[in-house]
């Protein structure tokens, strides 16, 4: 029986003296963030008011209806705040300031949707106010 001869260690691998790298992390792709995708910081912020502009007749907030959705807002940097509201049907805006005895809030009347977001676009263009 001629067989392989067996030769203790022959196959053995050669021993590894690499030294552990370190520091060195294989180079992640990195995800590409595109700046328009990212949410922006600001909100909407109203134009300054021109100076021939419709004046909006404010109303004391009479919350008088529960289910409010604000379906667009301006910028909370500010310290007065516009809110597009939806209840019942019907838009109107909201206006709340900021004052040091606390928020005061007042409203539009309100109207059907296509005339209160009219008058919304005007707010922020700063024709009306
Ligand atoms: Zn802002």
């Amino acid at each position: 029986m001629a067989g392989a001869a067996w030769r203790p260690g022959g196959t053995r691998p050669a021993p590894r003296t690499a030294v552990p790298s370190r520091g060195r992390t294989p180079a992640k792709s990195r995800a590409r963030r595109s700046v328009a995708i990212a949410p922006p910081y600001h909100g909407i912020h109203v134009a300054p008011l021109q100076r021939e502009h419709e004046r909006i007749k404010w109303m004391r907030d009479t919350r008088r209806s529960d289910r409010v959705r604000v379906r667009r807002h301006t910028c909370d940097c500010k310290e007065t705040i516009y809110e597009l509201c939806h209840a019942g049907g019907l838009l109107f805006i909201r206006r709340t300031v900021r004052e040091p005895g606390g928020p005061v809030a007042h409203e539009t009347e309100r109207l059907i949707t296509v005339r209160m977001e009219d008058l919304w676009m005007r707010l922020i263009l700063g024709q009306a106010r």
